[in-house]
C-alpha cells in the first residue's frame, strides 16, 4: 500500500477501507468470497503487461511462452477438476463467456452447415445475401432460460443484455406453489418454443437442477444444452453436486465464473465436448480481445487450490452453512423461497417483515452484515425494490464460520429486520457482527493482511 500510496495515496486509502469494510463486516453476498494470496499474487505482477491474442501455441504476437504456460495449466487443471474434455480459460468474466458460448453454438448450428451448403472454406466467402438467407434457413435463434425473477440471469437472453437482443428469448419459471422447478412445464414451453439453446443456471434458485432431466429435454426438442454454473462451480468442484447434479456428463457446452463459490480470480471460463472446442477456442478475436494473462496465472492457482481435498470440505460445509442459515431463520418465523436451500444460498422473503428488499439491504448494512436485495418469484415490488434479500455462505465458509455461528447470523438477521421501520436505521448492529466474526475460527482475511 505504501508504494500505491507513494503516487495516489486516494487509491490506497480506498483499498485499505475496502480491507477494513472486508474484515468487519459479515460478508453473505451470494456471490463474493476471499480469494487466497495465492490466487491475489499470482494476478498482481507482470503478466499484466503482456499482450498474448490467440490460442496456446498459435498467437498472434512473440514472446509469449510463459502464458502458453499459464494458459495450458489452467486449462488443464479445468478438464481434471471437472472432467471436461475440453478448457477455454480466456474469458475475462461470466458474461463473455457466455457471449463466447453462444457465438460457439451459432457457429457450431449455422455457419459450419452453410459453409457446407455453400461449398465455402470461410464465413467472409460467403455473400452477405447467401449468409443471412443461409442464417434464416438453417437456425432459429431461440434461447430458452430460466426466468429473471425465479432466479435466471440477465445474460441467459434478457432484453437489458446483449443476449435479449441476439436471440429470441423465452422463459421457464418456477411452480407457484413449491417455488421448485417444474420440469414438465420446461418440457411443454420447450416443445412449443424449439429453442436452440436451452439454458439452465440461476443467480438467486436456492435449490438444486436435475441436468439429466434437462438433457432429456434439450434431446427431444433438438437444442443445445447450456449450463451456466457460475453460481455453483465450486459445489461441483467439491463434488458436492454429483451425478445428475453435476452439469458437466450433461450439458454439450458449460460455463462459469472463476471468482463464486469456486475462489479463484474475477473471470470466466467455457468448459465442452471436442466437437465445440474449436468454436469456443476461436472466442478471442471472436468476442474477447487479449486475453488477461496475469488472471489466467490466478486461474491456474485457484483451479489448483480446488483440486486439493480440503476443497471438498470447503464446498460441503458451504452447504451445511446455508442450511443451517436457513434452519435458523425458519425457526424464527421468517419466510424463504422453497422454505429453505440445498445449495449455497438462501432466499430471504422480507415482506413478512414489511420492509421492501432495498430497505432490509439498507438496514442489513447499517448492522454489519454485507447483501442484495434480490427479486422473489412473482415479486409485487419489481427488480429495483424487490421483496427478497439473497445470502450466500461461501465467503463466510472461507473464514471459517461453522453451523453455531450460522444460527447467530440469523438471529442477528432476523434482530435487524425485526427492528427496523422504513426511515429508520438500524444503527449499532455493526458490533454484534463484529462479535460474531472475532468469536469465529481465526480469521482468514487476517491471515490475508499480515501476508499482504
Ligand atoms: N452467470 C451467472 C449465473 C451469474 O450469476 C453471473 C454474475 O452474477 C454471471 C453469469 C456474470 O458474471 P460476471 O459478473 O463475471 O460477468
Amino acid at each position: 500500500l505504501q508504494v500505491i500510496a507513494g503516487v495516489e495515496p486516494r487509491v490506497a486509502a480506498a483499498i485499505g477501507a475496502e480491507l477494513a469494510d472486508q474484515r468487519e463486516s459479515l460478508k453473505l453476498i451470494a456471490s463474493e468470497n476471499y480469494a487466497s494470496p495465492a490466487v491475489l499474487l499470482a494476478m498482481g505482477n507482470w503478466f499484466s503487461d503482456k499482450y498474448a491474442e490467440g490460442t496456446i501455441g498459435r498467437r498472434f504476437y512473440a514472446g509469449c511462452r510463459n502464458v502458453d504456460t499459464v494458459e495450458a495449466l489452467a486449462a488443464e487443471h479445468a478438464r481434471e477438476l471437472f472432467g471436461a474434455p475440453h478448457a477455454y480459460v480466456q474469458p475475462h468474466s461470466g458474461i463473455d463467456a457466455n457471449l463466447v458460448a453462444f457465438w460457439a453454438v451459432l457457429a457450431h448450428r449455422i455457419e459450419a452447415p452453410a459453409l457446407e451448403r455453400a461449398k465455402a472454406r470461410q464465413v467472409n466467402d460467403l455473400s452477405e445475401q447467401d449468409w443471412f438467407e443461409l442464417r434464416r434457413e438453417l437456425g432459429n435463434q431461440r434461447m430458452l432460460g430460466m426466468s429473471l425473477d425465479a432466479g435466471g440471469h440477465l445474460t441467459h437472453g434478457f432484453r437489458p443484455n446483449i443476449s435479449g437482443k441476439m436471440f429470441d428469448q423465452r422463459s421457464y419459471g418456477t411452480d407457484p406453489e413449491t417455488g421448485l422447478l417444474d420440469y414438465d412445464a420446461v418440457r411443454r414451453t420447450a416443445q412449443e418454443f424449439r429453442p436452440l439453446i436451452l439454458v439452465a443456471g440461476y443467480s438467486a434458485y436456492p435449490r438444486l437442477i436435475n441436468f439429466r432431466i434437462m438433457r432429456e429435454i434439450a434431446d427431444e426438442v433438438g437444442a443445445t444444452f447450456m449450463v451456466d454454473m457460475a453460481h455453483f462451480a465450486g459445489l461441483v468442484a467439491g463434488k458436492v453436486l454429483t451425478g445428475d447434479f453435476d452439469p458437466v456428463p450433461h450439458a454439450h457446452i458449460v460455463t462459469t465464473t472463476t471468482h463464486k463459490s469456486l475462489r479463484g480470480p474475477r473471470g470466466g471460463m467455457v468448459l465442452c465436448h471436442e466437437d465445440l472446442a474449436e468454436q469456443v477456442d476461436r472466442g478471442c478475436p471472436m468476442v474477447l480481445g487479449g486475453p488477461l494473462p496475469h488472471v489466467m496465472a490466478a486461474k491456474a492457482v485457484a483451479l489448483a487450490e480446488a483440486r486439493q481435498p480440503e476443497f471438498a470440505d470447503y464446498a460441503q460445509r458451504i452447504v451445511d452453512n446455508a442450511q443451517a442459515l436457513a434452519e435458523g431463520l425458519n425457526k424464527r418465523g421468517a419466510t424463504l423461497v422453497t422454505g429453505g436451500t440445498d445449495n449455497h444460498l438462501v432466499l430471504l422473503d422480507v415482506s413478512g417483515y414489511g420492509l421492501t428488499g432495498r430497505q432490509a439491504e439498507a438496514a442489513l448494512l447499517d448492522g454489519g452484515i454485507v447483501t442484495n436485495r434480490n427479486s422473489v418469484p412473482q415479486d409485487p415490488n419489481g427488480a429495483w425494490y424487490t421483496s427478497g434479500i439473497r445470502l450466500g455462505t461461501p465467503a463466510l465458509t472461507t473464514r471459517g464460520l461453522g453451523v453455531a455461528e450460522m444460527d447467530e447470523v440469523a438471529a442477528l438477521i432476523d434482530a435487524v429486520l425485526r427492528e427496523t421501520k422504513p426511515g429508520v436505521t438500524a444503527q449499532g448492529k455493526a458490533s454484534k457482527a463484529q462479535h460474531v466474526l472475532d468469536e469465529s475460527v481465526a480469521s482468514r482475511v487476517a491471515a490475508q493482511a499480515a501476508d499482504l
